[in-house]
């Protein structure tokens, strides 16, 4: 069984690179979300739901410390703005720690180290004292060399990215022109992310990935789908299959993202997209999930159980002895129950 380890995480975006990390290295990760230095609390609440989605869509355990510090924070540091990083570093870490040791689990790093903006001496010193503290065991993982990868990776997915490291102090400095220290996380130079288009395809320009869909989903139909591709400089990149069973309801037929290109959200991106482009014409949208797919399908937001039957006219089998569920997303908000009253 893999040793777990506590991974005190700042932020989503710099979470992606170090959980890859620790995995390679044949341990897995339990993530803490406490992060009261993160101000003001509509960026507090970005960050935090950020990493809530990442964590599900990669089984990631989170624990979820909610704590919103602005006062508590500001109250501490006003008198030494200048080096207020050792105690934000110190306040995170001790909660690492104590997080760790009630746990039980024998150590625990932080995400910090993986951006070449914070001071990665002061993390390490203020680890090992947090790790002694606890009788705990401080890791002194330096994630930087899976910076601009991991940064990649969450602009691939969609992720918010914020434009500095947390504290209203750290977001003052990233507008000051003549700011006496530099904001922390500001502008790294990202790499542009892939430009790419989602549109109605042909059979003829994806059929490698449509008959790997076949054989995922035999008897489903495929040959009367309508066929939406996501593509990258003209390659189809995720696939999606499109029936239409009953007036007003679409049925998902499949969804398949090329094996290179999966974990980076794309079929995610083409999903909402169709969500978005087929509201006006169509009620609902209903995906047949087997089992591993399931959590995928509920985090886009299907959620209903349907009946088959009445959907699926005769000689629409599934694969014998595979049964499915249909889970359901309604494409448009159902109007105001007074409007409903008044009729
Ligand atoms: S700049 Fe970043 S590390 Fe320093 S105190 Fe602010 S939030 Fe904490």
């Amino acid at each position: 069984m893999k040793e777990r380890i506590l991974l005190h995480i700042c932020c989503a975006p710099c979470s992606v690179g170090c959980i890859r990390q620790i995995r390679e290295s044949g341990m897995e990760p339990v993530g803490l979300w406490y992060n009261p230095n993160i101000h003001p609390y509509q960026e507090y609440l970005l960050r935090r739901d950020t990493l809530i989605e990442y964590a599900a869509a990669i089984d990631l355990e989170l624990i979820l410390r909610d704590e919103y510090g602005l006062r508590k924070f500001t109250e501490a540091v006003c008198g030494n703005v200048e080096n207020r990083c050792g105690y934000c570093y110190a306040l995170r870490l001790e909660e690492a720690a104590r997080t760790a040791a009630a746990r039980g689990l024998r150590a625990f790093t932080t995400t910090l180290t993986v951006s070449p903006y914070q001071n990665h001496p002061l993390i390490f010193e203020i680890g090992e004292k947090a790790a002694a503290k606890y009788g705990v065991t401080f890791l002194p993982w330096d994630f930087s060399s899976r910076y601009r990868e991991g940064q990649a990776e969450a602009r691939a997915w969609g992720m918010y990215l914020q434009k500095y490291c947390g504290c209203i102090y750290s977001e003052e400095a990233r507008f000051q022109t003549t700011a006496p220290e530099k904001p922390l996380l500001c502008k790294p130079e990202w790499p542009e992310p892939p430009r790419f288009e989602i549109r109605k395809i042909s059979e003829k320009i994806c059929s490698p990935l449509l008959s790997e869909l076949a054989d995922a989903r035999p008897g489903a139909a495929l040959n009367r789908a309508d066929l939406y591709g996501l593509l990258i400089s003209d390659e189809v990149v995720s696939l999606a299959a499109l029936l239409c069973p009953e007036p007003r309801t679409l049925e998902l037929a499949g969804l398949i993202t090329k094996a290179e290109y999966r974990g980076m959200g794309y079929a995610r991106k083409l999903l909402r997209h169709l969500f978005g482009s087929c509201g006006q014409k169509y009620d609902q949208i209903i995906v047949g999930a087997p089992g591993a797919a399931l959590p995928f399908f509920i985090r886009q937001g299907f959620d209903r159980y349907e009946k088959t039957e009445i959907l699926f006219p005769p000689g629409r089998e599934e694969t014998p002895g595979t049964p499915l569920l249909y889970y359901t997303k309604t494409l448009h908000p159902a109007p105001p129950a007074a409007k409903k009253q008044r009729k």
